[in-house]
């Protein structure tokens, strides 16, 4: 069953030189019992998508159209009041970047007594012993509840944070990047409990790195430049990518099985979103270019049952 069901959703921000048009008319779904996984370079709308669910675009942008449906509800048509209920409660999101994402001036237990007491009238003491549970189960000592985030490690505060974000038991769990600027152990570690949650609630997982998203993710979609250009399970997307950037993508980046292949990074830069290349955005870098690729908009093509690649060619490369 779906839980999110998201359609047409442009987030544009206003600038003199006009509309950035960071995230341009994407559809998805997330079910029930599984883990989406959105990927792409830095700057292809994967953040602005996430935070677009929590209806936290920070000016100037803003939600041009399109729907975000939770548990069936439009959360664009919500009074901020109404939000209010729905965000932490029935969808949360563990930001990228934990160390920002704490307030530095209230400790770590505090701001996790204050998440819970938003949505459920429960008095301090019993949030508190709730919160030093949350903190254990996400393998972090709850003494730590008494500490500020500045005086908890990379790793620890990136859990907490996750802990954080599940203390009002969410349908839906939005992950930006959980496992960015953690070392490799604590990467495990973080990737680790992620597969945990992942079993308790439905997750979308944002992430630039393709073994974080192959590790977890039952489906996938690529973005390019504010487009989703490739949606399907995990399988076909690492085994039969059909869209030439998640090729390029996949060329280059480590195996996700461990196995020693030629790096390829793919040729240029991804486009100014201010004035996007026309038709296809990524017929300025694409290999398999041909003149009907600048000149007509893709369709979204259905290569195999539920895969589908935004491209003219999909099915043909
Ligand atoms: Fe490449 Fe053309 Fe497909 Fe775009 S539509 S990805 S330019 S082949």
């Amino acid at each position: 069953m779906a839980i999110l069901e998201v359609k047409g959703l442009r987030v544009y921000f206003e600038t003199v030189r006009g509309s950035v048009k960071a995230v341009d008319d994407i559809s998805f779904t997330a079910n029930e019992g599984e883990a989406l996984g959105i990927a792409g370079e830095s700057g292809c709308g994967k953040t602005t998508t996430a935070l677009a669910l929590m209806r936290l675009i920070p000016k100037p942008g803003r939600v041009v159209s399109g729907e975000v449906r939770l548990n069936g509800k439009d959360i664009m048509k919500m009074s901020e009041a109404e939000m209010r209920k729905v965000r932490w409660k029935d969808i949360s999101i563990a930001f990228q970047g934990s160390l920002n994402a704490f307030n530095p001036v209230q400790t770590i237990g505090g701001q996790i007594v204050e998440a819970i007491r938003t949505h459920e009238d429960v008095s301090k003491a019993k949030a508190f012993d709730r919160a030093r549970q949350l903190l254990q189960s996400v393998g972090v000592d709850p003494g730590n509840a008494d500490r500020y985030p500045h005086e908890l490690s990379g790793g620890m505060k990136q859990r907490a944070m996750i802990s954080m974000a599940m203390a009002n038991n969410p349908d839906l769990l939005v992950a930006d990047e959980p496992t960015t600027a953690l070392d490799v152990i604590v990467q495990a570690q973080v990737l680790k409990l992620m597969k945990r949650v992942q079993s308790k609630v439905a997750m979308i997982l944002i992430s630039h790195d393709l073994s974080v998203i192959s590790e977890i993710c039952d489906r996938v979609a690529i973005m390019y430049a504010g487009k989703i250009v490739e949606f399907g399970t995990s399988e076909d997307i690492f085994s039969r990518p059909a869209h030439p950037y998640t090729r390029g993508l996949l060329s280059a980046f480590p195996s996700v099985s461990g196995e020693k292949k030629h790096l390829e990074a793919i040729k240029g830069n991804p486009p100014d979103l201010l004035t996007p290349p026309s038709a296809c955005r990524f017929h300025p870098r694409c290999p398999y270019y041909k003149e009907k690729c600048s000149t007509v908009d893709p369709p979204m093509i259905e290569v195999s049952p539920k895969h589908f690649a935004l491209c003219h060619f999909a099915g043909e490369i």
